[in-house]
């Protein structure tokens, strides 16, 4: 099968030259510094990295050639027969004198520990240079930066300090920004000496555009450009360990190596590594938010309820951010311990098991259930799911996929038969077009929005769809606005303008599909006008998606909740993917369908079994043969009935029909929609434990709170949005008594009587958990590397894996086409209740915020809760940017500032959920999509009016 990302063999021509004497071969158009560097040469470089256009302004590189001319070598192309000297005598006192100059202007700062370090005071010890004491300008400003006269220091950013002084103009932050992260932030501002880096329109670094990626701090070659998170006293580089491992936000799984302070068990820096995924790149989640693993309100012993009858739950107080108070509206774990006492490990995990078995034996199997999580590993997850299912002996088992993209995968399981993407998110560079619909990516996938943003620069066509306008959409060829909820009448109007240019694939449908006549009949009923009409856009938006996706070589459609979080969720996908099934863009590389996963391994979490209806690999639990073959694997009879969904255990709890419930790191009440019904559903159950390394709102209602791993203190595997399965590895020693999630779960299982937890090694689950997963088979820790592996992955000794799926056919066969007729959403804005409330994530703030809330830099950034408003409508009802108001539903009411912002369009409310203090899903309804079962996140009804007090609250009933 194609895979895009394998080096393809070229047929550039080479030509011969002699560098140092040395014959040299390159390829035509290679710069001589690269064409050196390939033959070992060393040429030294200040302003050139091999990530950006060479621009040759520092001189540095220079080379003689031909004895006639001095040549920049990261701009000068290599020509046959050239002689070149890249090392002499004379050379060194260029390069020496150079650096000599550079060096008079550095300031009197000590060096910093830079994660890239200093390559200026590297040359300068190369040759032998030394700054004249007071040469530079000494002067001190904020932060003890060095400023000098008309380049003063800014030291506005949160993470990133700017001196000016000790910035030689090399522009590798300019490139760095524009060419890696194409943030387009920093320019140059002022003539002569005065002239800086600068800004936008010269703004401190602190209020421009920046999102504080780092990328520039990586690239600076000075100390002009530094890492202001840097825990102080920070020890020598060369002192530190480094450990190649993952970030833990995001469904991107960027690659990091982390540099280890062992002595004080602390991360010093994290930095962006070389690989297939994330070519070094990382947003301020992933190279800031570090510090939450060794943060002080780690859960550090199993803690017991102590008075079964005090009131469960946080009372309405502890769900107050009052102004000045406990900065994040976090937990304290010395605000919960009056309610618990420490116990042993063997008493609480004899109390969990004693009081699961007793509800199971009372009750029935169907009065337990689980949560497991998308944040823990392959094995954790397949070690959860195994208990629930045999030694719970229910299918009750599920977890946040059911929240993110649980419609996203009915849809496609239905329609192809698998539930994953179809190929990689770097696979849009062989993409003419591609559509984002219901994603901001650039919050929610930054790295991956990198990779768009480069594609569309280097002329991909990009379509952004969606009510919310993404900031992805300043890169975009089009952006078009569509009402709320209006999906499916937008897609079938664009399909219908496909089918009536000819510009399907009759090849592609009579080959590969089913239920093309029928989707004919359908969306014959949505010429563009009426499209447009029930979507709010013009016809004209509807004709050119229409033609500019059915008139493209290889189209490629990429999708987040905006799509999946509808109660038509389902329908909505099937839009998607019948679209990209009559038009055949499916199969070949730069074409198909890419569900953006959320969490760093909500893929792999799904793969695993964490879902009621299937076991590992997606086998149905309702098929007598596949169910036999867990049955025979795990020695245990099996639950042959679908399990219940996250919302729909919740709402069994309230019925008190579930009773007990284990969950290990997620944090239902602020992550579920409806949480007043949460709270009363939670505080219903007889029995919950719940493991995690905060004291989680969700563990406020806990029996027992069991402290475990972080991210960065385990082993285990992690699949991202790719398919690619990658290792993480432990970075951090746990602390206190606190202890491995996958040994706790084998733990409970053991004292249950459950057998077939004897595991000698996390690696042993790993093989167990593939040797039951096709799509896993025959995948090692080995093979996995320092990179991973994409699945399916045929020949894991050799190949990288499998990046374009179905070139020939469909795990189903045949695609089927399944049409879906437009319906309005579930609560439609009223006289009572005029706007329409969307949530979604932040930058800055992941899931429910328990990790970025704990994080020093991230919480620095955002720290409190807002909601986004157009400003038209701010200035309708009477209100002003930056306001306290209150925003009510009619289930419950929150208050927080509102900020003014047109991305959220008129008649529209944006509210980040991962606020505690001003839940958003106080206000979301819990109504459901028929076939994937998720809620409603993306519409509901509110009202906005002015907040008499100016605090954050939530939870008002
Ligand atoms: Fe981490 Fe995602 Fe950011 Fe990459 S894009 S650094 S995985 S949060």
């Amino acid at each position: 099968m194609p895979d895009a990302t394998e080096a393809v063999p070229c047929a550039i021509p080479e030509v011969e030259l002699t560098i140092d004497g040395q014959t040299v071969r390159a390829p035509a158009g290679a710069t001589i510094w690269e064409a050196a560097k390939a033959a070992g040469i060393d040429v030294p470089v200040l302003c050139h990295d091999p990530r950006y256009r060479p621009v040759g302004v520092c001189r540095m590189c220079v080379v003689d050639v031909g004895g006639r001319v001095l040549a920049a070598s990261c701009v000068r192309p290599v020509e046959a027969g050239m002689k070149v000297t890249a090392n002499s005598p004379a050379l060194d006192r260029h390069r020496t004198m150079l650096t000599a100059l550079l060096v008079s202007e550095q300031p009197d700062t000590p060096a910093q520990a830079r994660p890239s370090g200093n390559l200026l005071r590297g040359l300068a010890e190369r040759y032998g240079v030394a700054r004249e004491p007071g040469s530079g300008d000494a002067a001190r400003g904020p932060l003890g930066l060095p400023c000098g006269a008309g380049r003063p220091a800014d030291a506005s950013s949160p993470v990133i300090g700017v001196d000016h002084q000790s910035c030689i103009l090399c522009d590798r932050c300019v490139r760095a920004c524009d060419e890696v992260q194409h943030n387009d932030v920093i320019t140059r501002s002022g003539k002569g000496y005065k002239t800086t880096i600068a800004f936008d329109l010269n703004l401190p670094m602190g209020s421009s555009s920046c999102v504080s990626c780092g990328e520039c701090m990586d690239a600076c070659p000075t100390d002009a450009l530094v890492n202001k998170t840097l825990a102080a006293p920070i020890r020598p580089p060369q002192e530190l360990r480094q450990v190649e491992t993952l970030c833990p936000y995001c469904g991107v799984g960027c690659s990091i190596t982390a540099h280890v302070d062992d002595e004080r068990n602390k991360v010093a820096w994290i930095d962006g590594r070389d690989s297939r995924v994330s070519d070094r790149r990382l947003c301020v989640k992933g190279r800031y938010g570090f510090d939450y693993a060794t943060h002080a309100q780690r859960l550090t012993t199993p803690l017991i309820r102590r008075d079964a009858a005090y009131p469960k739950g946080p009372l309405s107080s502890a769900l107050r951010q009052e102004k000045g108070r406990r900065p994040g509206g976090l937990v304290d774990y010395a605000e919960i311990l009056p309610h618990f006492r420490e116990a042993s490990w063997d008493e609480a995990l004899d109390l969990v098991a004693a009081r699961l078995r007793g509800i199971r034996d009372a009750h029935g199997p169907a009065a337990l259930a689980g949560f497991g999580s998308a944040k823990c590993s392959n094995e954790e997850a397949y070690l959860f799911q195994k208990l629930i299912r045999v030694g719970f002996r229910t299918n009750n088992v599920d977890h946040c996929t059911r929240l993110c993209h649980a419609s996203s995968v009915a849809a496609l399981m239905e329609t192809i038969g698998s539930g994953a993407v179809s190929t990689t998110f770097r696979d849009i560079e062989n993409s003419d077009v591609a559509v984002l619909t219901g994603t901001n990516t650039t919050a929610n996938h930054p790295v991956a929005a990198t990779f768009f943003k480069q594609a569309a620069a280097r002329g991909t066509k990009l379509i952004v769809i969606d009510p919310h306008r993404p900031d992805i959409a300043d890169h975009a060829y089009r952006y078009i606005r569509i009402r709320p909820g209006s999906d499916v009448a937008f897609y079938n109007g664009v399909m219908h303008e496909i089918i009536r240019r000819g510009l399907v694939d009759h090849r592609f449908i009579a080959d590969r599909t089913s239920g093309y006549e029928a989707l004919c009949a359908l969306v014959e009923r949505y010429p563009p006008a009426v499209a447009a009409q029930i979507a709010g856009v013009t016809e004209e938006e509807v004709v050119d998606v229409a033609c500019t996706f059915g008139e493209a070589k290889a189209a490629l459609i990429f999708w987040g909740m905006g799509i999946s979080q509808h109660v038509h969720g389902t329908d909505n996908a099937r839009c998607l993917i019948d679209l990209v099934l009559i038009t055949g863009q499916v199969g070949r590389p730069g074409t198909g369908l890419h569900p953006l996963r959320g969490q760093n391994n909500v893929q792999g979490a799904s793969d695993a079994g964490l879902i009621p209806m299937v076991f590992p690999d997606y086998q149905s639990v309702q098929a007598p043969e596949l169910r036999a073959r867990f049955e025979a694997a795990w020695g245990a009879e099996l639950d042959p009935k679908p399990g219940l969904t996250v919302v729909e255990i919740m709402a069994a709890a309230l019925r008190h029909e579930v009773r007990g419930m284990y969950v290990m790191g997620e944090n239902p009440f602020v992550s579920d929609p409806n949480s007043n019904k949460v709270r009363k559903a939670l505080a219903t159950l007889d029995f919950l434990v719940v493991q995690d390394i905060f004291a989680t709102e969700t563990a406020e209602f806990a029996d027992v709170i069991l402290p475990s791993s972080s991210f960065f203190e385990k082993l285990g595997t992690y699949t991202n949005t790719d398919r690619r399965v990658q290792i993480g590895r432990p970075v951090l020693k746990m602390p206190g008594e606190a202890r491995q999630d996958w040994e706790i779960t084998c733990e409970i299982a053991r004292r249950m009587g459950v057998a077939g937890f004897d595991f000698p090694s996390v690696e042993a689950v790993f093989l167990e958990f593939c040797g039951l997963t096709k799509s896993y088979a025959g995948l090692t820790y080995e093979h996995l590397g320092r990179e991973g592996k994409l699945w399916p992955c045929p020949d894991p000794e050799r190949s990288d894996g499998t990046v374009v799926l179905f070139d020939h056919d469909f795990p189903s066969g045949r695609g089927k086409i399944v049409a879906a007729e437009f319906a309005p959403p579930d609560e439609l804005p009223d006289a009572e209740f005029p706007i329409i409330l969307t949530t979604g994530r932040l930058l800055e703030h992941w899931h429910t915020g328990t990790m970025t809330r704990r994080s020093v830099a991230l919480g620095t950034i955002e720290p409190e809760p807002y909601a986004l408003m157009h400003p038209e409508d701010l200035e309708r009802l009477g209100l002003a940017d930056r306001q306290w108001v209150a925003v009510t539903s009619r289930r419950g009411s929150i208050t927080l500032r509102v900020r003014a912002s047109d991305a959220p369009g008129r008649g529209a409310i944006f509210i980040p959920f991962c606020w505690r203090e001003a839940a958003a899903n106080v206000l979301t309804s819990d109504h459901l999509d028929p076939y994937g079962k998720i809620p409603e996140f993306k519409y509901c009804a509110v009202r906005v009016e002015a907040a008499p007090d100016e605090s954050a609250t939530s939870a008002a009933e």
